[in-house]
């Protein structure tokens, strides 16, 4: 998708957000900082990307409006400290934007006057851009789609991009995956798992009636997800959705998910009462973040597991797991659990 944005020189406008950014950014943070800065980075790819659950339905209605043809719109919101995406406000399709089968472009006239307004009265800034590929089957972006985002940030002062792409099937759902870029590393773009925030966007009415002279809304009323790649914020089982494990990865099986549990369970049960948030990484591996008064713990479930040992670091005292035999026989839960005690012990 190419809507101009990047060539318009519409940085001048980045700066003059700066106050309000810093005033959420660490509002938001705090949220998300006990279980997540073990892996993001502000220097890398975001890991996940944060959007309002009014924003996502939005977009399913607008991707849902054109079924056979692209569609598309831009992302307004701001960056965590550590470069996560919050996406506040989507934007659709303007009156003169071109929908085609393989493109689309914004109208750039209608963007450029919305997010002018958008960036003035409420500070928030231009994150990312989202285009549906229908019916393709591609649901990931081509390499056009990749190489505009790679180009536009080399021309300009984005450190971080979100693009979003859209899919639809015939029975009228929707999905939308999530692709972050960071400019130290920009042809390594990332599949992140959404972290949906389960309430309006504090932005949405406010915006949509004081540009409602201006601004154009999907036809389609109700939102119809298909199925989704999912942080799960609200409870320890990793994604509300199973992901697409690569073919030998250990939760491929049904049952071993339950063993999931039942190990999430058991690391929240031992010693101070601890807190642990399941989150998958680029490669669809399972990570435990675990905290505890004293100490956290990272536990990855690496590709081999469970014919290798899970790897676990402690914030304290690093990798823990050196001198300690890893005993499975079949039995994942108590093989796991007997080399876990022997590792906490060193902490
Ligand atoms: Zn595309």
């Amino acid at each position: 998708m190419d809507n101009g944005f990047f060539k318009k020189g519409n940085d001048s406008n980045m700066h003059r957000t700066s106050y309000h950014r810093n005033y959420r950014e660490e509002n938001f943070s705090s949220r998300q900082q006990a279980h997540r800065t073990a892996i993001v980075d502000e220097k890398r790819t975001a890991p996940y990307a944060i959007i309002y659950q009014s924003e996502f339905d939005y977009i399913s209605r607008c991707i849902l409006d054109y079924p056979n043809i692209e569609t598309g719109g831009q992302l307004f919101g701001f960056l965590t400290e550590y470069g996560v995406p919050v996406v506040c406000y989507a934007l659709g399709p303007g009156p003169r934007s071109n929908h085609q089968t393989a493109f689309f472009n914004q109208d750039t006239d209608y963007l450029q006057m919305v997010y002018n307004e958008i960036n003035r009265r409420y500070g928030l800034r231009y994150i990312g851009e989202w285009h549906s590929h229908h019916q393709l089957g591609l649901a990931k972006p081509s390499g056009h789609d990749a190489s505009t985002i790679v180009h536009g940030m080399e021309r300009s002062s984005f450190r971080h991009f979100l693009l979003c792409i859209g899919n639809c099937d015939r029975g009228n759902h929707s999905t939308l995956n999530a692709f972050t870029f960071h400019i130290n590393d920009v042809y390594n773009y990332r599949h992140a798992p959404w972290d949906i925030i389960k309430i309006e966007s504090p932005y949405r009415r406010i915006i949509d009636n004081e540009l409602a002279s201006v601004l154009c809304h999907p036809n389609t009323r109700v939102a119809s997800h298909g199925s989704n790649y999912f942080v799960n914020r609200d409870s320890c089982t990793p994604v509300s959705v199973v992901p697409d494990y690569s073919s030998e990865y250990w939760l491929n099986s049904k049952a071993n998910n339950t063993v999931l549990k039942q190990i999430i369970d058991f690391v929240s049960s031992v010693g101070e009462n601890a807190s642990v948030k399941a989150q998958l990484d680029e490669r669809k591996h399972v990570h435990l973040f675990v905290n505890r008064a004293t100490v956290s713990e990272h536990i990855v479930f690496g590709e081999k597991f469970p014919n290798e040992p899970p790897i676990i670091i402690s914030d304290i005292s690093g990798g823990l797991t050196d001198n300690i035999q890893w005993v499975y026989n079949g039995d994942i839960f108590n093989s796991f659990k007997e080399y876990y005690l022997q590792v906490i012990r060193l902490q």
